[in-house]
């Protein structure tokens, strides 16, 4: 699924690529994903420009000039492309802009959305306003993950990395990777990591997100960069998805267990 390194990717490219941009037309095909009928949405976004985008965890938040912004959230499957022409019939959702060109959204399944929001009032938002710190956030400090990892110590800290309510933008693949990159065994309960390890699992989120950047994010899934192009971060993943072939570090056999009902990867000799 898109995290929080595939959702800060489209951020940037729709700040490079977009802002000043105005929307001239909403094509709607697949209501149930907005917050408000089709026939309130689209007089709250015709006719504004795209100011700026941000994030909070895995949702993306478009601000456009009238003081409303949309906060798009993808889930698994869900993705957004900038194309020359809006294909009218094949869009979940599209925005025709003043250069004829479409920003599109598809394959957001039940639960995803696309709401237009005040934008003083985003993070009113129930399903904003329960997301934890960001993970990439200057306020995630290396202080505030041992806070996090005292308050939630009874939990399994593959469980604390994943959970948005406590820190937003990590899911399985990047919560896989960050916890081998530390050394730690995803079993393990947050209260049990010495400061040693609650130092190398701060710096491993850095890492883990830079390289996966450098790489155009993961495209495990439906992805894709505005432009259509797939990411290779995944094709360069340590542990995740990788159960039964050899630990690129150790060559020991990557295992996989399960952890809250997902399926957490880790390499039995280089994570303790
Ligand atoms: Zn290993």
């Amino acid at each position: 699924m898109p995290e929080i390194v595939e959702i800060e990717i489209l951020r940037k490219e729709i700040v490079n690529q977009l802002s000043g941009k105005t929307i001239n037309e909403v094509v709607i095909n697949k209501e149930s994903i907005l917050n408000v009928s089709g026939e309130e949405f689209s007089p709250l976004i015709i006719g504004n420009k795209i100011v700026s985008a941000r994030r909070k965890g895995k949702v993306l938040i478009i601000d456009l000039s009238n003081d409303i912004s949309l906060a798009i959230h993808f889930l698994l499957t869900g993705f957004m492309r900038l194309v020359d022409k809006c294909n009218r019939s094949k869009v979940q959702i599209g925005f025709i802009l003043d250069d004829g060109k479409c920003l599109t959204i598809n394959g957001i399944m039940r639960g995803g959305f696309v709401k237009a929001l005040a934008t003083s009032k985003v993070f009113d938002d129930p399903a904003l306003k329960k997301l934890g710190i960001d993970a990439m956030s200057p306020d995630f400090t290396r202080n505030e993950l041992k806070n996090i990892l005292i308050k939630n110590g009874r939990k399994k800290i593959k469980q604390v990395l994943m959970d948005q309510s406590i820190i937003s933008g990590v899911g399985n693949a990047y919560s896989d990777e960050i916890l081998f990159k530390a050394g730690i065994l995803p079993m393990r309960k947050a209260s049990s990591l010495n400061e040693d390890e609650i130092d190398k699992l701060y710096k491993a989120f850095g890492e883990v997100f830079k390289t996966a950047e450098k790489y155009g994010g993961a495209s495990e899934l439906t992805f894709v960069h505005l432009d259509g192009k797939k990411g290779e971060a995944h094709k360069h993943f340590f542990v995740h998805k990788r159960a039964g072939k050899p630990c690129l570090v150790c060559n020991t056999l990557i295992q996989t267990v399960k952890i809250s009902g997902r399926s957490a990867y880790f390499c039995p000799h280089c994570q303790k």
